[in-house]
């Protein structure tokens, strides 16, 4: 790992027992020791395709077919995937403190799984589908939709239930999302390479309050800059360690 090992970590260490008031905010990083492959890292590219080309409002439009074929592709690999020890620690952590909030990214929905229980979902949630036409969402946990584009019982396209690139958030999850952090005592940043936005703005915002910032990440990020103490290694060894 390339801290400073014993020296960050206790230093990490005392700040969460210290504070009673946690806010973490997970990436995709959190979700790689389980197998679930993130977007910038090696597999970034899906039948030569950019996934930025893929997760927008207009590659939906141009072709629902292709986009459904690719978040089929994904859904199955998040299907068989278990949530793993940085998950799990999460979950120890919530239970020892008397405010405790999760702010994902993510949209495999291993949080649920591994049984946390505060949790505020900025980007959706793969496992939903919503009509583009009433709005109407439902759940819909087979690994692969048979019939690409799926429809509502209205007649209208369904599109799955996540935030795409240039869409909006939706204004509660972020706004409770913001209060969170600026009630914490500590922001915990695992997992995300912090240059999605709105999200990645929850970390100056912490800063700007005084808080406290500590950054899990195998790489340099914007967010290392900013980190009272960057621990640079994998989730799932590193947040056993802290929260024990
Ligand atoms: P990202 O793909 O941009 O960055 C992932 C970050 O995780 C990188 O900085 C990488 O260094 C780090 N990382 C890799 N392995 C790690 C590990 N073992 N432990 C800790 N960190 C590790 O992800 P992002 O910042 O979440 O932003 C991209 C967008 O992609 C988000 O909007 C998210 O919704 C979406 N996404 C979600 C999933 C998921 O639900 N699992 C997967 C891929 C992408």
């Amino acid at each position: 790992m390339g801290f400073d090992t014993n020296e960050d970590l206790a230093r990490a260490r005392s700040w969460i027992q210290a504070a009673d008031a946690i806010a973490v905010l997970t990436g995709a990083g959190i979700s790689a020791e389980s197998g679930v492959p993130t977007f910038r890292d090696a597999d970034g590219l899906w039948r030569n395709f950019r996934f930025e080309d893929l997760a927008t409002p207009e590659a939906f439009e141009r072709d629902p077919k292709l986009v459904w074929d690719w978040y089929n592709f994904r859904r199955e690999r998040i299907a068989t995937a278990q949530p793993n020890r940085g998950h799990k620690a999460l979950v120890a952590l919530e239970t020892r403190k008397s405010e405790f909030t999760l702010i994902t990214q993510n949209v495999d929905g291993l949080h649920e799984l591994a049984g946390s229980k505060n949790i505020l979902k900025l980007h959706g949630d793969i496992w939903l589908v919503r009509c583009t036409k009433c709005a109407a969402e439902w759940v819909d946990r087979r690994p692969s939709l048979p019939e690409i584009p799926p429809h509502c019982l209205c007649g209208g396209l369904a599109r799955p239930g996540v935030v795409w690139f240039g869409e909006p958030l939706p204004k509660r999850v972020i706004d409770e999302a913001t209060q969170a952090v600026k009630s914490s005592q500590l922001l915990i940043a695992v997992g995300t390479s912090a240059i999605v936005y709105p999200a990645a703005g929850l970390i100056p915002i912490a800063k700007a309050q005084g808080r406290t910032v500590i950054e899990i990440n195998p790489d340099e990020t914007p967010c290392s800059d900013m980190a009272d103490c960057s621990l640079h290694g994998p989730a799932g060894e590193i947040l056993p360690l802290l929260v024990t």
